[in-house]
């Protein structure tokens, strides 16, 4: 596995890589890889001839109080992972190497942007999706691959790559969860063992939600908060197609999705639903 500190060198590579006609497939990461990323590589790897997996942890995607500077890098031992995964490219560069003097196109999240993840992280989805973009323009790929675990994040990639980067195909892959139910996440590092079974509570409540709405998202609110130490922060059901709560009266597939404290620890998870049935 060859690993790239700079965006020249990766440039280089890619334009070897095109002259040769073979296809990159790129996994965008924050590192402190886990089971999950991994089934994002073994994604890449069906797509593409060439994988290419960054590991960058974006300063604009945090707020002011968030958890940047003490986000996990683990970059040795994940680099050491990946070279087990038989991938390509590690993609590592500073700070300065995505966000040259120059500066960069700057995305913006919209609407969606502002609502749940957005609304409790204003900025995110700006800084999430700039760097998606800065990323793209250095890889160029023929795929990338995104986890549904962040349901909003894989909505709004795929608008913005419908946008501008319509030779990039957006691949989902599916939550990888422990057997508890718990999504795996960088972040569960953080969580005590009491706190772990706490955090299964999100996915217990996702799994109670059928028509009609307005009663089993009460009783899901309840049941997240008055688990030990959780707090929620919103719990809702989307339509996918324009990511927007519906009401009592919907039938269709759904998503839903939840956000909660476990500690001080934030955590989302989703799960999609078919409200198609009358259930009453
Ligand atoms: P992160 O390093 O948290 O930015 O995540 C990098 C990519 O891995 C994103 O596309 C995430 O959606 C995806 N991802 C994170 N956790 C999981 C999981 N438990 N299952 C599947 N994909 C995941």
């Amino acid at each position: 596995m060859r690993i790239i500190h700079t965006a020249d060198e990766l440039e280089a590579f890619v334009e070897a890589t095109k002259a040769a006609s073979k296809t990159i497939a790129f996994v965008p990461t924050m590192g402190a890889l886990h089971d999950g990323h991994l089934s994002l590589v073994e994604l890449a790897q069906q797509k593409a001839d060439v994988v290419v997996v960054s590991i960058f942890v974006n300063p604009k995607q945090f707020g002011a109080n968030e958890d940047f500077d003490k986000y996990p890098r683990t970059l040795n031992e994940d680099a050491k992972l990946l070279e087990t995964k038989n991938v390509d490219v590690l993609f590592a560069p500073s700070v300065g190497e995505v966000y040259p003097p120059e500066g960069v196109r700057e995305q913006r999240a919209g609407v969606v942007g502002s609502t749940f993840e957005g609304a409790s992280r204003p900025g995110h989805f700006d800084g999430m999706l700039t760097v998606v973009g800065r990323l793209f323009d250095i890889v160029q790929p023929d795929f990338a691959i995104f986890g549904a675990k962040d349901a909003q994040q894989l909505f709004m990639v795929k608008k913005l790559a419908g946008a501008l980067y319509k030779n990039t195909v957006i691949v989902a892959a599916p939550t990888h969860r422990e057997p508890s139910g718990l999504a795996m996440s960088s972040r569960n590092r953080y969580l005590s063992d009491a706190q772990r079974i706490s955090a299964t509570a999100l996915y217990k409540a996702l799994k109670t939600l059928r028509q009609p709405l307005s009663l089993t998202l009460e009783a899901a609110r309840t049941l997240i908060d008055s688990t030990p130490e959780t707090k929620l922060d919103y719990i809702a059901v989307v339509d996918p197609e324009i990511f927007r709560p519906v009401t009592d009266d919907y039938r269709g597939k759904a998503l839903a999705i939840v956000a909660a404290k476990v500690g001080n620890t934030r955590l989302i998870d989703n799960l999609e639903l078919d409200l198609t049935e009358q259930s009453e």
